[in-house]
């Protein structure tokens, strides 16, 4: 019996290993294509892309129109233009700050191009592309507001900002005696800051700049507090795509395309 038994365990190993070497053998043969970002793309017809709905001049879907537009908007098309060709169309999906590692990582979006700061933490999940914009941390205020700078976030004061932005921890050492309220966007926290839910609101001076020009009555002080390099986050191993992009955008920026479509978001 116990002899049976151990022939049964040798039968058994060798079974299994010959089942793992013929998928081994499998894996090396199906290789190629389908396992290249840049073909799957080009055989899918489009690029999803994962972009802003709620950051005016960067990701914004404009609710009178619904088009979606902004300088995110127009990288992610310019750079699917130069290594995909007009074939492959250009889907943007929306993301959050919160929600764009996840959707990176489910394989809900190829790319994502969202005032996404490159730092330590998130290139141990996902791989970004060489910087493509520097941003810094600064503070909304309606104007007259006794907020002139960081300095002025002390016990008593509340600063707003969204969830799954560097923002949020950034202020925390910045000002660690301020309270901090998160939301789940941009427009929700800008929303917020307007019905008086909070003394200012800090993020990146680009999406503030971009408040600001949605609404008068409000600036941006206290010049920045940190420095927030953007990325375009793509999901982690795929080399093949990380390179593709980083061509593009140099591509781009040797022609003066990138400069043009700069100039056409960002007034100095
Ligand atoms: N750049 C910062 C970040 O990646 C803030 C802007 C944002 O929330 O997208 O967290």
């Amino acid at each position: 019996m116990r002899k049976m038994k151990k022939w049964f365990t040798v039968g058994l190993i060798f079974v299994l290993a010959a089942a793992l070497m013929a998928g081994c053998g499998k894996s090396e043969t199906t290789s190629g294509s389908s396992d290249d970002p840049i073909q799957q793309i080009k055989d899918k017809g489009k690029v999803v892309v994962g972009v802003k709905y709620d950051t005016y001049l960067f990701g914004y879907k404009d609710p009178k129109t619904g088009k979606v537009e902004g300088f995110d908007i127009d990288i992610a098309k310019a750079i699917s233009k130069k290594i995909f060709g007009d074939k492959v169309k250009v889907e943007l999906k929306e993301v959050t700050s919160k929600t764009r590692i996840p959707m990176l990582q489910n394989g809900d979006v190829d790319m994502v191009v969202a005032t996404m700061t490159i730092t330590p933490d998130r290139k141990k999940v996902v791989d970004f592309s060489d910087v493509y914009f520097d941003a810094g941390q600064s503070l909304l205020v309606k104007k007259g507001s006794k907020i002139h700078s960081v300095k002025d976030l002390k016990k008593g004061t509340k600063v707003l900002t969204v969830k799954g932005a560097t923002s949020g921890d950034n202020v925390k050492k910045a000002a660690p005696d301020t309270q901090v309220l998160e939301f789940e966007n941009y427009q929700e926290a800008f929303t917020a800051l307007k019905s008086g839910k909070g003394d200012a609101l800090t993020t990146d001076n680009s999406i503030l700049y971009g408040m600001a020009a949605q609404d008068p009555d409000y600036q941006v002080v206290g010049g920045t507090f940190t420095n927030e390099p953007y990325g375009i986050a793509m999901k982690k191993g795929n080399t093949k795509l990380v390179k593709a992009v980083n061509k593009a955008l140099k591509e781009l920026k040797d022609s003066g395309e990138y400069d043009k479509i700069k100039n056409k978001w960002i007034k100095e």
